[in-house]
């Protein structure tokens, strides 16, 4: 059985003071992490921060983007290897916000998701529809689309330390949700795409998760989805306590 796995993308919110205080709360969870996979992405900004508070709790950090080469004149961005030595075991690449705002393309993704791999960073990629691309009935080619450009030269080994979230765009930050069968769909369309190429020893092992407007009131739904392996979570994961009620009502009500 494949680990749950809830993840928090803070997208341009929080200070290190602010950081400090999300993880106060978690002092009275020692079970989180344990038996699940829990990730933060914080700003950059609030990286260092993160590696120092998590303690010995077993959560893992992650940047929210990152650029593909190792090094040079790229004014603003941050390399892979400055991710490592912040002990990012995780990177988020291809999220819709960096897609549609910063004009990211399939093969820019792509080259970062290999610039991931060839630093140890497991990158967690996200694919997903507009709201015109789903009413015109184009999602399921989209997806496929992205997918086919996330896996392409990929090996076995480095598809196995990827993970994917289906986070439907117009889904996300807006209180909208995908219905759990579109979402299982979607989900299940992402691993077949990774089945067909790799095999499915290997899709069975690669956690997806969904995005888009997950609370503590709807985890549990998705969850029992066949493909859902966990979540990818904006704005509730931005308060401790919302973030940790989403684990909790996800694990049936307790950290295993
Ligand atoms: C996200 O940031 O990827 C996301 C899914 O946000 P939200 O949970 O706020 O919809």
């Amino acid at each position: 059985m494949r680990e749950k796995v809830f993840a928090a993308n803070w997208k341009m919110n929080k200070t290190v003071a602010e950081t400090e205080a999300f993880f106060q709360e978690f002092v009275n969870y020692p079970g989180v992490g344990r038996g699940h996979q829990v990730i933060v992405f914080p700003p950059f900004t609030a990286l260092a921060a993160v590696r120092g508070l998590v303690g010995g709790l077993p959560i893992h950090w992650g940047g929210q983007n990152m650029y593909s080469k190792d090094n040079g004149a790229f004014t603003g961005e941050v390399a892979p290897g400055m991710l490592k030595e912040l002990g990012c075991a995780f990177v988020l690449l291809g999220h819709s916000e960096r897609r549609e705002i910063f004009k990211e393309s399939d093969a820019d993704v792509r080259e970062k998701i290999g610039a991931a791999h060839k630093h140890g960073l497991k990158p967690m990629v996200c694919v997903g529809e507009t709201l015109d691309e789903r009413k015109g009935g184009q999602a399921r080619e989209k997806v496929v689309r992205q997918m086919a450009a996330a896996l392409d030269g990929l090996t076995d080994t480095q598809v196995a330390s990827t993970s994917f979230a289906y986070e439907p765009i117009w889904a996300i930050g807006t209180g909208l949700n995908a219905s759990t069968g579109d979402a299982q769909e979607m989900c299940a369309l992402v691993r077949e795409r990774i089945e067909m190429k790799f095999g499915g020893a290997v899709a069975g092992k690669v956690p997806v998760l969904y995005g888009g407007s997950v609370k503590p009131e709807n985890i549990a739904d998705y969850l029992k989805q066949a493909d859902i392996d966990g979540a990818l979570i904006g704005g509730a994961s931005l308060k401790a306590d919302s973030f940790l009620q989403i684990i909790k009502n996800a694990l049936g009500g307790k950290f295993a």
